[in-house]
């Protein structure tokens, strides 16, 4: 019975609201949706004209009358409007099914989010058809996602590098013992290419040009065997479209400031963890998730810099949004025991 219960009533949804990325949970399904967190609108009549995967392909080609926005950008919403019809464009894409009973939702959201924007968030879930809206840290989300098992007292670092932020965060018994978030993630590294082959090759690069290089062959250790890529632009000078090839020694010069500003958020989140769970991390290791931590080589220095291991999540682009998945599951566990309480 609770089997046909859950089918015909259940479509409960975890989402990974991220700042390059947007991914969807359904409970039974598994992951039904990832898509660019990106809305094109037409800025005279503020009609929506594209979402996801079709607005990202206008980034940067858009007429004059359209813009492309990527509402989450910096891991803070930049515009609410926008946002809330993101989601609900999103929820609504995953559930072309009518269901008798609206679905409850877990939404994974930036540590730095205010309570505004928390707000902001639950009411765009709750117009959209949600009964039910639970915000779980992404962090905190990353961790159940990866498998660390966070309720133990034991410390676990989690690392999680994004497009617009980079969240580092100690947790300990089910909390989170000391976090911090910065701007500093893979746009960064995008911008910092683009700026390096306009100085060093005088050529003007896009920014999904310059995410596709380093994605390729982007790595963070100058050291490695060099790969290269040709990259198209436009020269500085002639303003005619050129070409370069760009090696993977480039991109580690490239993008090596960043990457310090990464490395030093970690060394400070070390500092400022308490010592017994500080001993529990040397055992642990750092855990690495988010999109921006697969550029190559980052294990490696990480480990290096701080003397503890340093371990990959499984998957890490959809740990996020797997753990908010997890926590879903977990509702009903705290729900049961409390009907059998009552
Ligand atoms: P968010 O959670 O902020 O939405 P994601 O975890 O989806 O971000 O990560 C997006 C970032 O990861 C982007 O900057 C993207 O360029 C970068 N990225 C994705 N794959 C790779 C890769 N193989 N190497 C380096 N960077 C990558
Ligand atoms: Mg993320």
């Amino acid at each position: 019975m609770a089997g046909l219960f859950d089918f015909l009533f259940c479509n409960d949804i975890g989402i990974d609201l991220g700042t390059a990325t947007t991914l969807v949970y359904v409970k039974g399904q598994g992951i039904v949706l990832s898509e660019p967190s990106v809305v094109a609108i037409n800025k005279t009549t503020g009609e929506l004209i594209a979402v996801g995967e079709e607005a990202k392909r206008m980034l940067g080609k858009t007429p004059t009358n359209i813009i492309s926005i990527r509402p989450m950008r910096d891991g803070v919403i930049a515009d609410f409007d926008i946002t809330q019809r993101m989601i609900r464009y999103f929820i609504r894409k995953v559930q072309r099914r009518k269901t008798l009973l609206h679905p409850r939702m877990v939404i994974g959201i930036p540590s730095g989010i205010t309570e505004v924007e928390k707000r902001a968030v639950k009411e765009a879930a709750l117009q959209a058809g949600a009964r039910e809206v639970f915000l779980i840290q992404e962090p905190m989300a990353a961790a159940i996602g990866s498998g660390v098992p966070v309720a133990d007292p034991g410390g676990n670092m989690v690392v999680d590098v994004g497009g617009g932020t980079t969240e580092v965060a100690v947790v300990s018994l089910g909390g989170i013992v000391i976090s911090k978030s910065i701007r500093t993630a893979g746009d960064e590294m995008d911008q910092a290419i683009e700026a390096y082959c306009k100085k060093k090759y005088n050529l003007l690069i896009g920014e999904r040009t310059a995410e596709d290089v380093k994605i390729r062959i982007g790595t963070v250790l100058a050291d490695v065997d060099d790969q290269h890529v040709t990259v198209k632009g436009r020269d500085v000078a002639s303003g005619l479209p050129r070409t370069v090839e760009i090696t993977s020694r480039d991109i580690a010069q490239a993008i090596s400031e960043a990457i310090q500003v990464i490395i030093e958020v970690v060394k400070e989140c070390l500092e400022g963890t308490p010592p017994e769970l500080s001993a529990d991390l040397i055992d642990r290791g750092i855990v690495l998730a988010g999109g921006g931590s697969l550029i190559g080589g980052l294990d490696v220095l990480m480990s290096h810099e701080t003397g503890i291991p340093v371990i990959y999540a499984d998957d890490p682009i959809t740990c996020v949004v797997r753990g908010c998945g997890k926590y879903l599951e977990e509702l009903d566990r705290i729900k049961k025991s409390k009907r059998e309480l009552l």
